[in-house]
């Protein structure tokens, strides 16, 4: 078995299929694992995240993945997410003591940022949502509706759109309302917020990003497996509608009985010769599916300028202010000095795309001074910019038509990778959901089925007696 493609949907097709009792061969192109939730390591020494990743309670097959490999409990949940305005108002989420669908009922109520004319409308879009138990009937309609056309039609105020969806949204999503399909945007607040108490729950990891990825090594060698990296496939081979074996540099040729390609889908569509876009016709519509962009700013200050774990800022071009020395704790030298390690995220940042990296760092240094009073007296000792013009693929709306699934008409090709037909967006959760659903096409295919897809969590309290 040889799957291409070191990522979480590489890795968890990698360690589903090992355990299944098959001798799995990965190659990678890069020197470390985990793709594009991965960290690494700075000229100077720093470990950085290739941006913050945070996962929810409604992720399953995430929290599945981390637990087979042995990574669970390097992530840290939160139950209370804090929001605050420019104002210095700010607004919490957190599950009372009601059961769903009113567990927030409190948190929401007291929250200062939105007037109750906001709350009112939101409360009428969420009760359809309910209603319709996560899917309202114009979510079907031909080639689907954006995001911001649903609340449109849901009359939200200028306010509840601004300070509540649209925070909430382009950041799970990494999308603007206008270019995301609704479907997504409802599916979040449905698993996330309404269906039961707990999917809303922040997990946040404690460790540098490829230190979530050090047991998957062990558990595809414990079956006799092996893990290449820095070994980039240069060409895909097939014959007779079949895949006869992958290239690498210097004309080394693997072949294997099956082959799962997990690799980012640009890359993927590289890779596709025209004979297999033949055989497999939507490897030849890859290119409709669009990318968004998410930029990442770290600074490093010469005092602590925050307590809280994390912060999300409103209408600002700064979305999350991560406190990564807290996060943390002892590791990556924190704690060691005084100072403190801060990650700022911005999704859909297009407009930072084109912004020299000063500029950048000025922007979100003069916001950070503004939500931080602490900070304002304090020094930045280095700031660095990342930014991912590619970060996941755009959610616009009917994407899903161009997404295949992760068995194809190519004998021996399954596809992995957040891309593919998961039903979910772009995200750490959908990649693995996509590995799983290719070990599992993979051992179908061979005659010995085996279920790896986690069910999503229930829906409790008064939802879990109508659902
Ligand atoms: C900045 C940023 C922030 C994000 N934040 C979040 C978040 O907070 N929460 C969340 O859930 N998701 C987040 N995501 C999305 C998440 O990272 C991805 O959805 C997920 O990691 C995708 O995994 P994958 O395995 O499908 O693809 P990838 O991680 O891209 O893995 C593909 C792998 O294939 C390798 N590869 C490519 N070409 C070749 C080749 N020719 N030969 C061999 N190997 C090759 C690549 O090096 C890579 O390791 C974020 C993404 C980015 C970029």
């Amino acid at each position: 078995m040889i799957v291409i493609g070191g990522g979480l949907a590489g890795l968890s097709a990698g360690v589903a299929l090992a355990e299944a009792g098959w001798r799995v061969r990965l190659f990678e192109q890069r020197p470390f694992l985990g793709g594009r939730a991965t960290s690494y390591v700075l000229p100077d020494g720093e470990h950085v995240d290739n941006c913050q990743h945070v996962t929810l309670g409604c992720c399953t097959n995430l929290d599945d993945f981390y637990r087979r490999v042995g990574s669970a409990a390097k992530i840290k949940f939160f139950d209370r997410l804090l929001f605050q305005d420019p104002q210095g108002r700010t607004g919490e989420m957190q599950a009372g003591m009601l059961p769903a669908p009113f567990h927030m009922t409190g948190s929401f109520a007291t929250f200062a940022p939105l007037t109750l004319a906001d709350k009112r409308s939101i409360a009428w879009a969420m009760l359809d949502i309910l209603r319709g138990k996560g899917r309202t009937a114009d979510l079907d309609e031909p080639g689907g509706i954006s995001m911001l056309e649903w609340l449109k039609r849901r009359k939200q105020t200028p306010g509840a759109i601004e300070r509540f969806w649209r925070v909430v949204l382009v950041s799970a999503l990494d999308e603007e309302l206008d270019r995301t399909d609704a479907r997504f945007g409802v599916d979040v607040f449905w698993k996330g917020f309404l269906s039961n108490r707990t999917g809303y729950r922040m997990g946040v990891p404690s460790v540098p990003l490829a230190e979530l990825y050090d047991g998957c090594k062990a558990e595809i060698e414990k079956r006799g497996g092996e893990v290449n990296l820095r070994m980039p496939v240069r060409a895909i081979h097939i014959a007779d509608g079949a895949v006869t074996g992958v290239e690498f540099d210097g004309g080394r040729k693997e072949s294997a009985e099956a082959y799962v390609f997990a690799l980012p889908h640009p890359a993927m569509a590289e890779l596709a010769s025209e004979e297999m876009k033949r055989c497999e016709p939507r490897l030849g519509e890859l290119g409709n599916i669009g990318v968004a962009p998410i930029t990442g700013v770290h600074f490093w200050f010469d005092r602590e300028v925050m307590t809280e774990p994390f912060v999300t800022l409103l209408e600002t071009t700064t979305q999350w202010i991560f406190n990564k020395t807290a996060l943390y704790g002892a590791v990556n030298g924190a704690g060691k000095e005084k100072g403190q390690y801060l990650q700022l995220v911005i999704s859909a940042s297009y407009d930072l795309l084109q912004k020299p990296r000063q500029e950048i760092i000025d922007l979100c240094l003069k916001e950070v001074r503004q939500a931080l009073p602490a900070s304002r007296d304090a020094k930045l000792l280095k700031a660095t910019v990342i930014k991912e013009a590619a970060a996941t693929f755009s959610p616009q709306p009917g994407v899903d038509r161009w997404r295949p699934t992760q068995e194809t008409k190519i004998r021996g090709m399954f596809l992995a990778g957040d891309w593919t037909a998961t039903g979910w967006p772009a995200t750490m959760e959908g990649a693995v959901r996509s590995g799983y659903l290719a070990a599992e096409a993979v051992l179908r295919n061979a005659g010995t089925p085996r279920k790896f897809l986690q069910a999503d969590l229930a829906a409790d309290g008064f939802v879990g007696w109508f659902c």
